[in-house]
This record gives structure tokens, sequence and C-alpha cells, in this order.
């Protein structure tokens, strides 16, 4: 490849570029087989929750036949005693059938369900055949969920009363649509700084700068010196009152790295003296490292969650996440010390469904705004992707404190950290903070534990990353990320312990070593 087209391809998104690379190491030079590690899709996937979408599947075709059948045509559900036909319909030796069995009884024995209604919601759910009603979230399924976050992400806080849920087209969606809606209800505005825990995934960085946001960015930084942990003197840059939000990914991603028990703390402590600051917390990979306690837990009052089951679930083409917010919040506080123009305007904006509209929380003006208000009464996520949600929550709450599933994942991609870093000979961090679902590979660093200072600092004035990860995807056939777009320092490459065999792992670190070798070559022979 020439100069110029690899100066046109570097100033791609990492994600675009990360893709054009894969048509390279396809046709890798050395015929090498092809080894993607650039994108977070996990490898594996839930089987149980699957399996029992499929006879929830099956149960509600048998329910709707009741009411009309004819040929491919059937009708629709009824709630009268469909506990005692479910009950009958499931085989309690089977092993699907007997975790819809003790879902069951969780949802009337824990949550005190009625089971009648759970059971239609179900069935009705996945045969899809309603508009999602209320559009924000099915009744039992809100509670299923509240009781998931609880479980999974709040480290024992109790806050599953007082939360509301809007689940969404993956996290994605409910990244989308709450910028959307902050700006919308004038809670940010050109001009205003938001501040981002840096290195972070590369949406976060993008979106408040562009044209339909054009924020100022503040980077809280981290450092491979600390193991990517942010320290109190980031945390403090919060202080400054020009901050009107803060978003924030925990664990990190590409860090990996969840925030530690003082780090939560010394954010309390900041919004004792920012009672405003917005903060919107990403915890997709919460339940990787062990412990997890989200900052909505500690500060529910300011805080947005975002949480998806796309990683942890190997569910990323079901499009499955959610918005949760405290019933007690910043934001609904703000709208009201809007101006009087503004809010006569937003008052007027959600007029048409809202009896009180002054009053219409924050969270459901998400929900309205997510379908430009005139389309709220089809809003919501489709019916099948809510139970879908329900039944991966299930998976966990059955088994609560000894998770096999997610302790299985949790060794998965820590067996391939370490081999990535034995085969580097780098150091690991093995803190339980660190998830380990990304790793940050130092190339200079590497370049100067093998060849000393000389080539590495060689290395640093000449090394276009680009470069590198374009050599390793044609000569080589792996395709990693650069972490530069991520908003690391130079010279950092993203891997992702999530999406390729395990045994891959030490092949991509030979290939790393190999390339840098070429390269190392080249400098003795200059
Ligand atoms: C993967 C990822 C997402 C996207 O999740 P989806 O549910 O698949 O849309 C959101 N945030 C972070 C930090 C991620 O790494």
């Amino acid at each position: 490849m020439d100069i110029s087209e690899e100066k046109r391809l570097e100033k791609l998104e990492s994600f675009i570029l990360s893709s054009k690379m894969n048509d390279l190491a396809k046709n890798n030079s050395k015929g090498n087989i092809f080894l993607n590690a650039g994108r977070g899709n996990p490898n594996w996937i839930n089987k149980k929750a699957r399996l029992a979408f499929n006879r929830l599947v099956e149960f509600g075709i048998l329910e709707s036949e009741r009411t009309m059948n004819v040929g491919d045509l059937a009708g629709y559900i009824e709630k009268k005693d469909i506990t005692s036909r479910f009950l009958k319909f499931l085989n309690s030796k089977n092993n699907i059938d007997s975790f819809l069995i003790q879902t069951l009884n969780y949802a009337k024995n824990r949550l005190h369900l009625n089971t009648d209604e759970f059971v239609k919601e179900l069935a009705d759910g996945v045969i899809g055949n309603n508009y999602p009603e209320p559009n924000i979230i099915l009744k039992n399924t809100k509670v299923i969920l509240n009781q998931f976050l609880q479980s999974a992400l709040y480290n024992s806080e109790e806050l599953a009363e007082s939360t509301e849920i809007f689940p969404t087209e993956g996290g994605t969606a409910a990244i989308v649509y709450i910028f959307a809606s902050l700006k919308e209800n004038k809670l940010i505005k050109a001009g205003d700084k938001i501040a981002i825990n840096t290195p972070i995934f590369t949406p976060y960085i993008e979106i408040p700068t562009l044209h339909d946001y054009q924020m100022v960015e503040v980077d809280l930084n981290s450092s491979e010196e600390d193991n990517w942990a942010i320290s109190k003197d980031e945390i403090d840059k919060l202080l400054n009152p020009d901050i009107k939000a803060f978003i924030v990914v925990n664990p990190s991603n590409p860090g990996s790295k969840s925030l530690s028990p003082d780090s939560l703390a010394e954010i309390q402590e900041v919004i004792k003296k920012r009672p405003d600051l917005m903060i919107i917390t990403d915890d997709v990979y919460g339940t990787f490292v062990n412990d997890f306690q989200s900052i909505y837990s500690v500060a529910p009052y300011n805080t947005l969650l975002v949480y998806s089951y796309s990683k942890l679930y190997g569910a990323t083409g079901w499009r499955v996440g959610l918005i949760a917010a405290n019933q007690n919040n910043v934001f609904d506080k703000l709208i009201n010390d809007l101006p009087n123009t503004d809010k006569n305007e937003l008052t007027e904006r959600y007029s048409k469904i809202s009896l009180t509209p002054e009053k219409f929380s924050f969270i459901y003006r998400i929900v309205a705004d997510s379908r430009s208000v005139s389309l709220s009464h089809t809003a919501g996520l489709s019916t099948p992707q809510q139970i879908m949600e329900v039944l991966f929550s299930m998976t966990h709450l059955l088994e609560e404190n000894n998770d096999i599933y997610i302790e299985e994942s949790k060794k998965i991609v820590k067996q391939r950290y370490n081999d990535l870093h034995d085969s580097l000979n780098i150091k690991k961090d093995s803190c339980s903070d660190n998830s380990r679902y990304y790793s940050l590979i130092d190339i200079y660093k590497i370049a100067q534990n093998i060849y000393g200072n000389d080539f590495a600092i060689y290395l640093e004035d000449n090394f276009e990353e680009a470069d590198f990860l374009i050599n390793l995807a044609s000569k080589n056939g792996v395709v990693l990320m650069d972490g530069v777009g991520f908003g690391t320092s130079d010279g950092n490459l993203r891997v992702s312990q999530a999406n390729l065999p395990t045994k891959d792992y030490k092949i991509i670190g030979d290939s790393i070593l190999k390339l840098l070798k070429e390269y190392h070559d080249e400098y003795n022979s200059k």
C-alpha cells in the first residue's frame, strides 16, 4: 500500500478503519489465517435464555390457537387461567422448562407478581402481536429488569423500587436517545463542557463534537502507569462548574478498569459540591469484574445508567439494552429550573402526549423524543426483545450468588488476556477491577523491552500507528484497533479478548513480535 492510501485510511474512524483492514487481512501476503481481534463482539452465547424464548413461542402459539385456528391463522391470547395451562405445557424434567418454572416461582414468591399477568406478558411478548404498552416498558418486565440491575450492578444498594427503565435497541440506541433528549430539553447546548473518562469508546469522543452538539470535551485521563485507573486529581476536574455532564464508561473501554471504591467515594464528594452535575454511566462491562459497583448506585440522583445485554450474553444481533434513571433525579430538576421561555417551548412540545407536560419526567421525554414525540404511542422496544431481556436477566437472578455463566465468561477473557500477555512477555494487571475484556498493547514499551531504548525512541519518532496496523493486517492477517482513536497516547493498540478462539491470542502476540522484528531489521539496515 502506498503512503497516500495509508494517509487516507488514517483519517477514518477507528471502527471503519478496522473493517477496511479486514479485507487486507483476509488476503494477507503470508497466507496466514485471518484473525480479527478488532471488535468487541463476543464469540460465546447464553443458550438457556434462547431455548426458553423458543419454548415461550411454542406456548404462545398454542395459546393463540385457543381463540382462532384456521390454517396458518391463529387468534389472540387470553389471560384467564393461563398460569395453569403454562404449567401443564411445561415438563419439569426438562432443563429449560424447569428454568421457566423457577422463573415463575421467583416472580410469584420473591417479586409478588401476579402470575397470570406475568405469563400473559411473556406469551404476548414473544408472539409480538401488540404494540409495547406501556410504551416505556412492559409492566412485569420492569420489575425483573430492575431486580437484575440491582443484583448485577449495584453491589447491594437497593434501588429496584425507585428506578425507571426504558429498554432500548442496544446500548447504541440508549446513547443516541440520551444525547438527543439532553439537547432537545436544553440540558446541554453548543459550547457547553462535557467530561469523558479517556481512553474511551470512540463514539463518546466523537458524538459531542458533531455539528449536532458542538460541545467542548474535558478529558479525565487514565494512563498505563496506573493500569488505566483514574486518579483523584482527574476526578476533581469535575469540580469545574462549567462542566455540565460527565460521561463515563465503567469498566472502561479500552482500559478495562472499573472505578475503585475510592473513586466512587470521590465522585460522591464531587456531587456534594456540584449537585447539578449530570452523569451518564455506561456499564456494559460491569459484570466482568467481581463486586462491581455502578456510579448509579452511589449517586442515583445525578446518574443515568446505560446497560446492554450484548456483551455478556453474546447478543449483539438482538439489540437489547436499556436506560435506567431514578424517580428522583437531577435531570427533572434542571428541566424545572429552565428559564420560562424554554419551559414554555418544552411544555408545548410535550402537550400533545401529556396532560401535565411541565411535569413530564425526563425518562418519559426520552421515550417520546425517540419517536419524534408524535409517534410516541408506537414507541418502545419490540416486545420479543423486551422478553429476551427478561430471560437473560432471569438466568442471572436464579443463580444470583453463584452464576456459573458469568464466571465462565470471565474465565474466557481472562485466559485470552493471559495468553496474549505471556506471548508478548509483558506485565499483567491481575487486580480484580480489571475486566480483561480488552487489552491495550504499548508497542513502544515492547520495543524497548526487546530491542532497547534507541530503537524505541526511533520508533516513537517514525512510527505510524496506521502503518503498523495495516502491515499487521496485510502481512500477518491480524486485525487490531488503534488506541489513539480511543484517546490513548501514541503506540497503543487495542486487542479485544472477546471475539476469537482462545488459541489465537498467542498467535496474535507472536504476529506483533514478528512485525516488530521487521521494523527493527529495517532500522538496523539504515
Ligand atoms: C459494545 C458497547 C456498546 C454497544 O452496545 P450495544 O448494546 O451492542 O449497542 C456500548 N457501550 C460500550 C462501551 C460498548 O463497548
